[in-house]
């Protein structure tokens, strides 16, 4: 399949491949942040912007945070086969362009920060895909998290949480499990794993 064959195939002047690496776990655990220091910290990993049809929140913005378009738009461009994969979530849709990971991991790895539904549906495509589940020290810590966010109402904090132990049924389906309690820690895991897989 051509994905795979292009995962396999791209290297780096230094011999390393390139990798696709797929960030997932329950909303609150600290996705986001850590995606965003390691896109600072690593000039080699791209973010994959996703698609969504949700409204955006208080100080995101359009084409740093999120795509955001109509669901009519989305819909048009399923059609068209222009997502790796897309789910939907919270009665909202969110979609991975596929044409922009193609081509940048022809240079670079790539970083997906997706639900697991969409990370397993990667991995189905794209078996050298490397994913991640980011887990919460316990559950109380990560509706903490949600609170202090400050981005959610409480019922839609309580929507996501119901929603965890799904998310966390999945964690062995992953290659590797990372729990995010000290964030510092988290990161240097993380990087560790993308070092390792690059060098495989
Ligand atoms: P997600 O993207 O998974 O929904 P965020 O990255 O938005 O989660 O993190 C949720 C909240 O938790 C944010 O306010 C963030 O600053 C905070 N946070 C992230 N990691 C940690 C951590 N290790 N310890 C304490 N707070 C954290
Ligand atoms: P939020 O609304 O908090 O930004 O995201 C809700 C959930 O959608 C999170 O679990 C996030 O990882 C996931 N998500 C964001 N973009 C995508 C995507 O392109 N595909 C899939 N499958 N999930 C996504």
């Amino acid at each position: 399949m051509k994905l795979k064959r292009l995962g396999n195939k791209s290297k780096t002047l230094n011999n390393k491949r390139n990798v696709l690496i797929v960030l997932s776990g329950p909303s609150g655990v600290g996705k986001g942040t850590i995606a965003k220091k390691l896109i600072e910290q690593n000039k080699n990993i791209a973010l994959s912007i996703s698609c969504t049809t949700r409204r955006p929140r208080e100080g995101e913005l359009n084409g740093r945070d999120y795509f955001f378009i109509e669901k009519s738009e989305f819909k048009n461009k399923v059609e068209q086969g222009g997502f790796l994969e897309y789910s939907e979530h919270f009665e909202n849709f969110y979609g991975t362009p596929k044409q922009f990971v193609l081509n940048t991991l022809e240079n670079k790895d790539v970083l997906l920060e997706i639900d697991v539904n969409g990370g397993l549906e990667v991995k189905k495509n794209f078996p050298d895909a490397v994913l991640i589940m980011l887990l919460p020290p316990s559950l109380e810590e990560v509706r903490n998290r949600l609170i202090k966010r400050d981005t959610e109402s409480l019922a839609k904090i309580n929507l996501r949480m119901d929603r965890i132990d799904y998310e966390l049924s999945k964690k062995e389906l992953y290659d590797y499990n990372v729990v995010n309690d000290d964030l510092k820690t988290a990161i240097k895991e993380v990087e560790k794993i993308i070092y390792q897989e690059k060098n495989k």
